[in-house]
């Protein structure tokens, strides 16, 4: 693991409002995640697990401290430089979030058509629906197909370009405890084919096994067990 992270976090610190309103809720993370990890980041709800990870994701502007992500400093970042890294990531939220009007197909296709060379759109949307077990069901609406599925037609769009970095918030809240273990196992698969680096944001402990670490928030405040950390604080101690 002598690689350069994927995400580097240094003393990131995050407040949302204004002037009395002013609240601090993000304090003095620090966390680097490697190529083809799968970490897990569990905690309480209200600690800070979707603002840490709309940070990461480029979602929202990173405020104090250093964030750097696939090589970019996001910490003041300009709005471009935000744009890009939200290209390169792939997103996978609790809400499937896929447009309703379009088919399993067209919403996949839709993701490889934002980018700037599109091509095989037709047989890339395909294949990825058939990698998550949805061969038979390419020209389904939304509405026509169960939970689980609708998150596996979200998986294939996060993946379908092959993100160096995959980033889940709570992707099985919303399903049954079969269809949440088949997404997450899906998941797994499908990056660790791609040597993607996936975050996943969870508080069900059905799933934390397909993790490779697991990272708690609490309030506002990270507690790791990053390996090359720890090792790196046993050895400041023992010197
Ligand atoms: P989690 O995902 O762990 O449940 P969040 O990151 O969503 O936690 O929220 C952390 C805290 O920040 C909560 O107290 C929440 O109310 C607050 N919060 C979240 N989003 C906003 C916002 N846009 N403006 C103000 N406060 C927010
Ligand atoms: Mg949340």
């Amino acid at each position: 693991m002598f690689q350069e992270p994927v995400i580097r976090i240094q003393n990131l610190s995050h407040y949302y409002g204004q002037g009395v309103l002013r609240k601090q809720i993000l304090f003095d993370i620090n966390l680097n995640i490697y190529p083809g990890e799968i970490v897990l980041m569990t905690g309480p709800s209200g600690s800070g697990k979707t603002t840490l990870i709309s940070l990461i994701g480029a979602l929202r502007s990173a405020q104090y401290g250093s964030l750097n992500v696939l090589g970019q400093e996001l910490v003041r970042a300009s709005q471009s430089a935000l744009v890009k890294i939200r290209r390169k990531a792939g997103y996978i939220f609790q809400a499937h979030n896929l447009l309703s009007f379009l088919t399993a197909q067209q919403n996949v296709e839709m993701a490889i058509k934002l980018q700037a060379h599109p091509r095989h759109v037709e047989r890339q949307a395909q294949n990825i629906l058939k990698a998550v077990g949805l061969g038979h069901r390419f020209h389904y609406y939304p509405d026509n197909l169960s939970g689980g599925q609708k998150q596996r037609v979200a998986i294939a769009r996060a993946l379908v370009n092959m993100p160096k970095l995959v980033l889940a918030d709570e992707p099985t809240a919303a399903l049954d405890k079969q269809s949440g273990r088949d997404v997450v196992e899906i998941m797994q698969k499908l990056a660790k084919e791609q040597g993607s680096t996936i975050v996943l944001v969870t508080h069900d402990n059905r799933i934390l096994d397909i993790a490779d670490r697991i990272v708690q928030i609490e309030d506002g405040y990270l507690f790791t067990s990053d390996p090359l950390q720890q090792s790196a604080k046993s050895l400041k101690q023992s010197s």
